[in-house]
């Protein structure tokens, strides 16, 4: 007898990367909480090319769970929204939640977003009650956040949190970008219809650290910043107007004293001055043309955002399939 699944109503997509401390007390808690919401549902795991155990454990849990659980495995690691970008394309459910592996979103808020979505929202964000992270990384975001606010038309309040659900409509459209470096809650934002946010716990992290440095942090918000707004790059020709006038203004005055006072050479460091700052100023300015013709670089190029090396799911006849080197563009 062919066993035919059931289509998931709820599709839960987690990336995974070097998590191998925590995913057991994941799936203590998200299986039995996904199990309480009596629907039927899936959970999509997508490794992001850990290095430790990771894509071990997860195989275990597919083969613990086939009926609700797969896995996507990916040659390399491409970054968390990579990694939810792929657990998107293979989602099948109506609404989709994302979360992180590591135990800060409580799985039993999902229920939350559901009951919220049921009300004809098609986008559920959620704000931290209290943020468990360090006091200088819940302060830049912060600043981040303000940035994002007054330079696109995204309305977030608490941008970093993962923990969303979205639906299918707006997920379709997310499937449809080929955008190299993203933000996935900003993106779907952009194609919702009906968005709001609720309030949700937030936990310390259960076992292992933080995968974000400093630096891929600063990437990150750049990738926000220039994936969805072209304000800087307005703001520095704005700035170069001004800068142009105040320049031209100096010379004229410099030129007048040349004639009435002949040559002076006092001053000669307040001029070095205005110099430098200019210079910093058009370094600043090259850099933000740089961060834009970069992602036109990365877009243009066109290679595959990432490669899957293996999925694992149940087929419609109860068997495995493990597709060996499929590739996504
Ligand atoms: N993650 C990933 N690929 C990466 C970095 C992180 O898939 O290159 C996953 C990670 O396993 C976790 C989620 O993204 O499930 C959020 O990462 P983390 O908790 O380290 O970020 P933070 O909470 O510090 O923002
Ligand atoms: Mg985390």
């Amino acid at each position: 007898m062919k066993v035919v699944p059931m289509k998931p109503e709820l599709s839960v997509v987690i990336p995974v990367y070097n998590e191998e401390a925590g995913l057991a007390t994941l799936f203590a808690r998200l299986y039995p909480a996904l199990d309480a919401l009596q629907m039927p549902y899936e959970i999509i795991f997508v490794n992001d090319g850990s290095r430790d155990n990771s894509a071990l454990i997860l195989s275990d849990q597919f083969r613990a769970r086939p009926d609700v659980t797969r896995v996507v495995l990916f040659n390399g690691n491409y970054g968390q929204h990579m990694a939810i970008l792929a657990g998107f394309q293979a989602t099948r459910g109506n609404v989709v939640v994302t979360l992180d592996a590591d135990l800060q979103n409580p799985p039993e808020e999902i229920g939350n977003l559901l009951a919220k979505m049921k009300e004809g929202y098609d986008y559920v964000g959620s704000i931290r009650r209290e943020r468990q992270d360090s006091a200088w990384r819940t302060y830049a975001s912060r600043a981040m956040n303000r940035l994002r606010e007054k330079i696109t038309r995204i309305k977030m309040t608490d941008q970093g949190n993962m923990l969303r659900a979205y639906g299918r409509n707006v997920i379709d459209l997310v499937n449809r970008c080929n955008e190299v470096n993203t933000f996935i809650p900003a993106l779907a934002y952009t194609f919702a219809r009906r968005p709001t946010e609720i309030v949700v716990e937030h936990e310390e992290r259960a076992a292992g650290e933080s995968k974000y440095s400093l630096y891929s942090l600063i990437r990150l918000n750049f990738d926000l910043v220039t994936g969805f707004s072209l304000v800087p790059l307005q703001f520095f020709s704005m700035l170069g107007i001004g800068l142009s006038f105040a320049s031209a203004a100096l010379f004229v005055v410099l030129l007048a004293r040349r004639f009435l006072f002949g040559a002076e050479v006092q001053g000669v460091f307040t001029l070095f001055a205005i110099a430098f700052f200019l210079m910093g100023v058009i370094l600043f300015g090259i850099g933000i043309v740089g961060e834009y013709v970069g992602r036109i670089y990365q877009q243009v190029r066109g290679r595959p955002r990432y490669v899957i090396q293996a999925l694992l799911e149940e087929s419609t006849n109860g068997a495995v399939q493990n597709e060996p080197t499929k590739v996504k563009v």
